[in-house]
């Protein structure tokens, strides 16, 4: 049912348990079949056939963030979100995917985007840059998006945004592997952004950013121009004192180091040069940066919301166990999943609205 590298990997993991701690699905459902073993093991049973892919185990393969903690843990080099992905390609192609999964693709099929609704534009002309939003910045973190367009024009960086943002891909990638309908909106969203002809892209949502840098050629549509995070691209204006941000305190904070932000892109000194230009004093939470603990996602949000809340909750205890005050975050998703469940006398800070409000 899954392809034999897939299968290869899933044989190694059904054996270990060598990441099982750091799975924050399994944190916060206590649940054996959430570690990263216990879903390679039901997909090893269903190759040998001791076992039918049913909906418990499509189920199964929907609880996981995607999140890579265990993938950068692994010494061995093993993946389990690559035989997890190619599970839930199974679950939608036999129908035994979770109704809210099969709602969310349905969303995307007839809106082009998860939350199946009109998405907001942003579009606008400009010469510099063209600025690739994201669905779940336009659609529900529309404040991190106006900041990041403010930032850019306050540095006289004319921003163009694309009319009708095509999706990149990622959200479908997540709900349902690498399929061909992900590769065609690939392949559209390229389209669109080089039509525009312009030399960089700045990409708001780290998870747009990574399908597009890290999968986009492999599948014949590449980007012709520059792929940047909004994060690096806006850390690099700091550093070269095109942005000059007024002296204001604002407190202490940690940075939340976003999934793919830290594992796919091992980013992490921009969002702190951005919160220092905010006017936060910074603390560190204990798991961070590579091995900074996810705190959902959007997709997870959409077809799980308990499971997804109880992670971001499990990542302000983390939180609460520094000093901090804010927790400071610089991807729309995160900012999505942590605003579920903000803690009494804490905060949560989007850190493009607070290096705007302090130009
Ligand atoms: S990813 Fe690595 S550490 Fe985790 S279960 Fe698989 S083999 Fe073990
Ligand atoms: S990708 Fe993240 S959520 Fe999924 S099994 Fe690995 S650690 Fe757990």
């Amino acid at each position: 049912m899954v392809s034999q590298k897939a299968l290869q990997h899933a044989e190694k993991c059904r054996f270990c348990w060598m990441c099982r701690h750091l799975c924050p699905v399994q944190h916060q459902t206590g649940k054996e079949l959430n570690t990263p073993r216990a879903k390679g093991l039901l997909l090893s049973m269903v190759s040998k056939k001791s076992a039918e892919f049913d909906r418990d185990m499509a189920q199964a393969m929907y609880e996981c963030m995607l999140c890579d903690a265990c993938v950068n843990d692994c010494c061995t080099g093993y993946q389990p979100p690559l035989f997890i992905r190619e599970a839930r390609t199974e679950a939608v192609v036999n129908e035994l995917a979770p109704e809210a999964v099969m709602q969310l693709i349905e969303n995307v099929e007839t809106s082009g985007n998860i939350y199946g609704t009109v998405k907001p534009s942003f579009a606008r002309e400009g010469t510099d840059v063209l600025v690739y939003i994201g669905e779940v910045a336009a659609c529900k973190v529309s404040g991190m998006a106006k900041a990041l367009l403010n930032i850019l024009e306050k540095t006289g960086i004319r921003a163009k945004v694309l009319d009708n943002e095509p999706a990149s891909g990622a959200m479908l990638a997540d709900l349902m592997g690498y399929v061909e309908e992900v590769t065609q909106q690939a392949s559209a969203c390229a389209d669109a952004i080089n039509a525009a002809k312009l030399p960089t892209v700045v990409v708001l949502d780290s998870y747009d950013a990574e399908i597009m840098k890290q999968r986009y050629a492999e599948w014949g549509c590449e980007i012709k121009a520059e792929v940047v995070t909004a994060t690096a691209y806006v850390a690099k204006l700091l550093e070269e004192g095109k942005l000059a941000p007024k002296s204001k305190k604002r407190g202490s904070g940690v940075c939340h180091d976003d999934d793919r932000l830290a594992r796919s892109f091992y980013e992490f000194a921009p969002v702190r040069a951005m919160a220092k230009a905010a006017g936060f004093d910074l603390a560190e939470m204990f798991n961070r940066e590579r091995l900074a603990k996810s705190c959902g996602s959007a997709v997870a949000l959409g077809y799980m919301p308990e499971i997804t809340i109880k992670v971001a909750g499990g990542r302000w205890q983390d939180m609460i166990r520094t000093d901090a005050k804010a927790m400071l975050v610089a991807n729309p998703q995160a900012y999505l999943c942590l605003s579920q469940c903000v803690p009494a006398e804490k905060e949560l800070v989007d850190l493009f609205t607070a290096l705007d409000e302090s130009l």
